[in-house]
């Protein structure tokens, strides 16, 4: 049988700050999956005085969360609360609630608290200080290691038992089942898998006869096939401030050159629709405006003023053109640029790009689909399972990047621990801890053995 880890070595002090949780008399709660939704269930139960395990089949912990750092880690959105909400289309009503209790100033404070202030960007997207998600999760390990919290690393989910127990694949492959008061399933959508979220869930949950929306790629890349000459030139690169139009849609922002098309978040924006385009016609075609703020005709009277035998590069060039947005036109239009002025705006403020479809859930950032909302009820637990709630991305939502998808796993997650703790009657109806945990007829934690101690 596998052995429970603290995520990192604890301290003598955080030894005794967690002595006060009685683990052999807490309920004991099982929370799968070590992203931001599982971490804050399991942060949640254990201060309404569970006993928390985590279990992740992964090395470590939010290998996902980590890589979203990478990219700045765009948490959460300083817009209006209603705008914010509305962000999430179809799910917007299903998910208000939980937002709300936990909405963007409280993800904010949360940061602060564990020593890591935000910002807000010129966009309204909100980041942390360092522009990373190391900081902040090493605070929060160490938070959660004082609550007593402990991991079950290299552990893997593989459904339940007839009894309802869970069933676990330890390092070893060893399979073993274990009882659990309650039960939060965290573990994700199925987008870039190989940082932990896989989709294996899908198969198990449906078995159990709960409906999950198909699950499929968003927020993803959309696929352009360049020229040699062009991908070898401009790989990597960015194109700063355009406006992607896609019939009546439009997304603003910076877009990079990608060996297969082009990421960025207003590529992201409108992926749903460039697919769905694609998958009925076969290719689709995708408008750039590469200067959103200069009106057509503004454009071509700047571009009238050009001397006779001048190149067009060295034209666009001095005219405040990078050599990746030349590339870019000479792509959209491959028969050669024009030379008459009108023409020439007209291609920079429409260059068509024919886009052959977005890219797959490998290289996706979110994931559209998951278990459905009618499933659940208000604390977010399963209708035909009570007892097992369901977090984060694993449920069916999706909103464009801008940190909806970050303060959703954080609400969901706070819901759904807040339900398991009710759920165990660690919380009254009104929320508030205050029973004894050591009064509960499941107060006997299935590892008093200390198999799982740390
Ligand atoms: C490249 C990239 C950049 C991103 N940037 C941003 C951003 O800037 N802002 C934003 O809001 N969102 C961003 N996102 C999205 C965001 O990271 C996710 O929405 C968020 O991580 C979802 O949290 P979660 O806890 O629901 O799931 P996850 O973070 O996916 O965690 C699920 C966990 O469950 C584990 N697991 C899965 N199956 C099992 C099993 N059978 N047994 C045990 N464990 C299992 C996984 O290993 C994983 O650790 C980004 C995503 C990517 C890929």
């Amino acid at each position: 049988m596998g052995q429970v880890h603290p995520p990192f070595a604890f301290s003598a002090a955080v030894r005794v700050e967690a002595a006060h949780i009685n683990a052999a008399a807490a309920p004991f709660c099982a929370v799968i999956g070590a992203g931001p939704a599982g971490l804050f269930a399991a942060e949640v139960l254990a201060r309404a005085g569970a006993r928390v395990v985590i279990y992740e089949h992964k090395p470590s912990p939010a290998r996902k969360f980590l890589m979203a750092g990478r990219g700045g880690l765009n948490i959460t959105h300083s817009e209006n609360l209603d705008r914010f909400v509305s962000r999430y289309g179809a799910a917007a009503k299903r998910l208000a609630p939980f937002v709300r209790a936990f909405p963007p100033q409280a993800l904010r404070d949360f940061c602060a608290e564990l020593g890591e202030a935000t910002f807000i960007g010129s966009s309204g997207r909100v980041f942390p200080a360092s522009f990373k998600a190391s900081p902040l999760l090493r605070g929060w390990l160490t938070r959660l290691g004082k609550l007593g919290v402990t991991f079950a690393l290299r552990h893997s989910f593989l459904g339940f038992a007839q009894d309802g127990a869970l069933r676990l694949r330890g390092p070893d492959g060893h399979e073993f089942s274990r009882a659990a008061g309650a039960v939060v399933l965290a573990l994700g959508g199925a987008s870039w898998p190989k940082l932990g979220s896989e989709g294996g869930w899908v198969g198990l949950l449906k078995a159990a006869g709960i409906e999950v929306t198909p699950l499929s790629a968003a927020n993803s890349g959309a696929l352009v096939r360049w020229s040699p000459i062009f991908r070898a030139d401009f790989e990597g690169q960015p194109i700063k401030t355009v406006l992607l139009r896609h019939g009546e849609a439009t997304a603003r922002g910076d877009m990079v050159v990608t060996a297969k098309g082009l990421e960025g978040g207003p590529v992201y924006a409108l992926s749903s629709r460039l697919r769905e385009a694609a998958k009925t016609d076969g290719a689709t075609t995708l408008l750039v405006d590469l200067r959103p703020d200069t009106s057509q005709v503004c454009l071509a009277r700047k571009l009238s003023r050009r001397p006779p035998k001048q190149s067009h590069a060295t034209f666009l060039r001095r005219a405040g053109f990078s050599k990746a947005e030349i590339g870019l036109l000479r792509e959209a239009q491959p028969e050669g640029l024009p030379r008459d002025a009108e023409a020439l705006a007209t291609l920079i403020k429409n260059a068509p790009l024919k886009v052959s479809g977005v890219a797959g859930l490998e290289r996706a950032i979110s994931t559209a689909g998951g278990v459905a909302f009618d499933e659940v009820d208000a604390d977010l637990m399963l209708r035909k399972m009570p007892g097992v709630f369901v977090a984060g991305e694993m449920l069916d939502y999706d909103a464009p990047t801008g940190g909806y998808l970050l303060q959703a796993a954080f609400a969901t997650g706070r819901a759904a621990g807040r339900g398991a703790a009710r759920y165990l009657g660690l919380l009254d109806a009104a929320g508030q801890a205050g029973l004894s945990p050591s009064h509960l007829p499941n107060s006997r934690a299935p590892e008093a053995s200390n198999k799982y101690s740390v």
